[in-house]
């Protein structure tokens, strides 16, 4: 049983593949990230490898390694953040890749984050996206194509993930995680159809958590003093430095908050994002034009590239605190 949740079109066209032994040797799958690539992975590795007719059963001895990571022939390579050491890795894999299977009928191959690949890598790992042994299945997984080189990229083929409907995450966080169905509901809204998201963030109470307490700190940074804002985008800055991933949530955060006044301002409070903490959204919608609310999401947006692009993080920041909307009667 594929056990992703969404991604029918996908599932229907590996389930297919495998079926009448058309499999690619080499699959792209691009969405954003949590939003089921890796799951979705493992679940054709374990296609490859089930000792059963109906694969994959999600039961049998090879399903259950692959599921816990402990299978010889799956492999998972993580990328991200380890570029200087990629090259490496891929050698290893090259070398994996010729060896027959060792307990299994496939060697599945799985790249997260095949987007940091360096380009020495991607050229090593060409050498076996053009001639791979017949057993030997690559699957890349990536936020975006747009890193991967052109010659990969024509070897593979593309499955696009996207965002699944918030009903199917609230659906499956009750009936396959045991989620109080309150919480569930919260949680699948926040989800921006992510499933590996909520599940994720359904059992860490510390995130839940965090995030409320950045929550209550943008809301009040809206009120505070030229003073306080400025020495809050320092904060943000030096913590850009530490942790840059950190600082692109916390504006994801940031414009979901604004996105949301931009709705109740507009009569949609029912599709709003952060319903858990609706009440104080409906109490500061009042303060804002509609206009400045539109303009500050740009500007949020806009920080968030500059960043991105290796722009000044100070500057940036307080520039964009700079570009706030006043509270109306403040
Ligand atoms: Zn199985």
């Amino acid at each position: 049983m594929w056990t992703t949740v969404g991604h029918e079109a996908a599932v229907e066209l590996l389930d297919n593949s495998l079926r009448n032994d058309r499999l690619s040797h080499a699959y792209l799958f691009v969405g954003p990230a949590q939003v089921g690539k890796m799951t979705l992975a493992i679940n054709l590795a374990q296609a490859l490898n089930c000792e059963k007719d109906d694969k994959p059963c999600g039961a049998c001895s090879s399903c259950q390694r692959i599921m816990g990571l402990k299978h010889a022939d799956v492999q998972v390579i993580d990328l991200s953040g380890k570029t200087e050491v990629s090259i490496d890795q891929i050698r290893e894999l090259e070398r994996y890749a010729s060896l027959k299977p060792f307990e299994g009928k496939s060697r599945v191959f799985i790249i997260d984050n095949a987007d940091f690949m360096s380009s020495e890598a991607a050229n090593c790992l060409l050498k076996t996206l053009e001639e791979p042994p017949p057993f030997v299945y690559m699957i890349l997984l990536s936020t975006s194509e747009k890193a991967i080189l052109s010659t990969i990229l024509s070897r593979c083929q593309k499955l696009e993930l996207r965002p699944i409907a918030i009903s199917a995450i609230e659906g499956a966080l009750i009936e396959r995680y045991g989620t109080k169905p309150e919480d569930a509901h919260v949680l699948a809204r926040l989800s921006s159809g992510c499933m590996g998201w909520a599940v994720q963030t359904s059992v860490n109470a510390d995130a839940i958590l965090h995030r409320k307490e950045l929550i209550e700190t943008l809301v009040n940074i809206a009120k505070a003093d030229r003073l306080e804002k400025f020495s809050y985008s320092a904060n943000m800055a030096s913590k850009f430095s530490k942790n840059r991933a950190e600082v692109q949530k916390l504006l994801s955060l940031w414009i979901s908050l604004w996105r949301d006044l931009l709705l109740i301002k507009g009569n949609c409070r029912e599709i709003i994002t952060n319903i858990d903490h609706q009440e104080t959204l409906f109490r500061e919608e009042v303060y804002y034009d509609i206009i400045d609310i539109r303009n500050f999401i740009f500007c949020l947006i806009h920080a968030g590239m500059l960043l991105k692009n290796n722009a000044n993080p100070r500057l940036v920041l307080d520039v964009l605190i700079l570009g706030m909307p006043k509270r109306k009667g403040c």
